[in-house]
């Protein structure tokens, strides 16, 4: 019997399906919110009708104030945290709401983790670090992406050093988390594929992880066939609702594997061009997630067979070794169907960055998790082999 011990994190409650944004202001007031922040950014704000409208509406209804802090930037920086952390102070806020993608639930965190844990949040980066608790936390997502709204993670940049580091504690989950498929009818082509890739590389990572075990494989396949049915269909259509529902359930599914059993050099490597280039997270994951992948393949081919079985690639009577790259060719058309480019080159990476982005993604925490282990040289020729596209 092999031995194995793991502490198992998941959201306390998620609120999911068409029309359940309609209950956040009973849900507040039930979590006994006075006058949360709402935390989000610009473009959000402005979406007619979208998640913010329906948050302040259903606020409005329950009788609960709130006050806006809507300077999220994508990537989020050290900055928007302290901004946001001055505002709650002078408003006298209670609890804090997110309101967007990724950005803006990893915002909402980093201003709960000042307010509680110490003013310096490039202090805290790593795991298990939080002593003292966040206030009261509510997450509404609006991207297929991150699973942020249910992760331990806060992924923050700091903008003097281009340095994207992670706190990552229990504390950081949020209370309670909606994911309502109809806000995302109108998220614009581009940004479907980003945070769908970025979904979709949450499911292979943790499945080829050093710290997989059978429940988070589990979660794993379904992410991944979910992924496999309906991304293509979300980004072709994006008022497809069934294919947005898939897709809200991948990345739900992905997220909570990847709390887990944690992630590996993709995201590690990725950290580091969206520091430097300040480019989308999800398209950064997407753009290395082959040249990743293919080098990783012989720690583990018999799992990245498993994943072009999961993608549906005909894998009868094949070798191990060839089963496995037919995943790595999957992974590229998948790419390729929803527009993502095929070098680092798109998102403006510079091969002169690449030894000192190799040396942090070594230090990265996610590249603890990661089936096969390099070097700063292997490192910068993953990101040679992503530039070239070849
Ligand atoms: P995002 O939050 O940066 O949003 C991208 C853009 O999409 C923004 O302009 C936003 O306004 C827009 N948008 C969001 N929802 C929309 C909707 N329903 N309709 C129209 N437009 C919409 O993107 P993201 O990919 O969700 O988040 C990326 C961030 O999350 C990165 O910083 C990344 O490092 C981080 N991340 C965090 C975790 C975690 O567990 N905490 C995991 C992975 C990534």
């Amino acid at each position: 019997m092999s031995e194995r011990s793991y502490d198992f994190l998941m959201p306390s409650v998620n609120f999911f399906g068409p029309g359940v944004i309609k209950q956040i202001g009973d849900r507040a007031k039930m979590l006994g919110m006075k006058k949360p922040l709402i935390v989000t950014d610009k473009n959000s704000v402005n979406l007619k009708n979208g998640a913010v409208d329906q948050t302040l509406a259903s606020l409005t209804e329950a009788g609960v104030a709130y006050v806006m802090f809507d300077s999220v930037e994508p990537n989020p920086k050290v900055r928007n945290i302290q901004a946001g952390k001055k505002m709650y102070q002078e408003e006298n806020c209670d609890s804090i709401i997110t309101v967007g993608g990724g950005s803006a639930h990893d915002t909402g965190k980093g201003i709960g983790i000042i307010l509680t844990n110490g003013d310096d949040i490039t202090q805290l980066a790593g795991i298990e670090t939080l002593e003292n608790p966040l206030p009261p936390l509510i997450a509404v997502n609006t991207t297929a992406g991150t699973g942020s709204e249910l992760t331990r993670h806060a992924v923050i940049t700091n903008e003097e050093t281009h340095l994207k580091f992670v706190v990552v504690s229990w504390r950081n989950i949020p209370l309670v988390s909606f994911n309502d498929p109809t806000l995302e009818l109108d998220i614009p082509d581009a940004i479907t594929a980003s945070t769908g890739m970025d979904a979709f590389v949450q499911a292979v990572e943790p499945y080829v992880s050093t710290d997989h075990n059978p429940i988070t494989d589990s979660q794993c396949i379904q992410a991944i066939k979910l992924v496999e049915e309906s991304l293509r269909q979300a980004y072709a259509n994006g008022h497809d609702l069934d294919a947005r529902t898939k897709m809200v359930e991948a990345e739900m599914l992905a997220g909570m594997a990847f709390n887990n059993a944690n992630l590996g050099y993709v995201h590690a490597m990725a950290h580091q061009l969206g520091g430097q280039y300040d480019a989308p997270h999800g398209e950064c994951c997407a753009l290395l997630l082959p040249y990743v992948e293919q080098w990783n393949l012989i720690a583990c081919p018999d799992r990245f067979a498993d994943l072009a079985r999961f993608m549906g690639q005909n894998t009868d009577g094949l070798p191990t070794r060839e089963a496995a790259e037919l995943a790595i060719e999957a992974m590229q058309q998948l790419s390729s169907d929803v527009g993502i480019p095929a070098s680092i080159k798109a998102i403006g990476a510079k091969p002169e960055d690449f030894e000192l982005m190799a040396e942090n993604a070594l230090k990265d925490g996610n590249a603890l998790s990661n089936p096969r282990k390099g070097t700063k040289e292997d490192i910068v020729k993953i990101f040679q082999a992503a530039y070239d596209g070849d």
